[in-house]
């Protein structure tokens, strides 16, 4: 994963260059020239290149941002390609370690199977959001 970049030392309406944004944010010139590949937007009509700084945060606060994780009460349905509602809040728990296991939901938008792992640990957090079924070695 890409490292997180501090945003906060930068001034939103200050333009930089790729030195002075380098400095600003701890990273290498070519990490800065990196990111203009990688969408940033920097103004190239005149020498040297500048980019703005409230520019430079909003690419950085994309970035920082977990890919789309879903929140506790959701789950990745790769049909829905979308975090979703466990159907009816219902979740079934199996067990994999004494520690970890798998959770399985039934997506509340199309009805297809979601999976995430949780720790036994979080169960308790969790049940107050999901009625939680455990259906694995632990029951038996
Ligand atoms: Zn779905």
């Amino acid at each position: 994963m890409a490292k997180r970049v501090l945003i906060r030392a930068l001034k939103r309406h200050r333009h930089y260059t790729y030195d002075e944004a380098a400095d600003a944010l701890g990273v290498t010139v070519q990490t800065v020239r990196s990111w203009r590949a990688q969408g940033l937007p920097v103004m190239t009509e005149k020498r040297p290149h500048l980019m703005l700084g409230e520019d430079l945060a909003a690419f950085h606060k994309r970035r920082n941002k977990p890919p789309n994780k879903p929140a506790k009460d959701r789950f990745r349905c790769f049909r829905c390609r979308d975090n979703t509602r466990p159907l009816d809040g219902i979740v079934f728990y199996t067990s994999l370690t004494p520690k970890r296991g798998q959770l399985e939901a039934v997506c509340g938008v199309c009805g297809n199977p979601c999976f995430r792992f949780a720790s036994e640990a979080g169960l308790a957090d969790l049940s107050t959001i999901f009625e939680i079924v455990r259906n694995g070695p632990s029951q038996a």
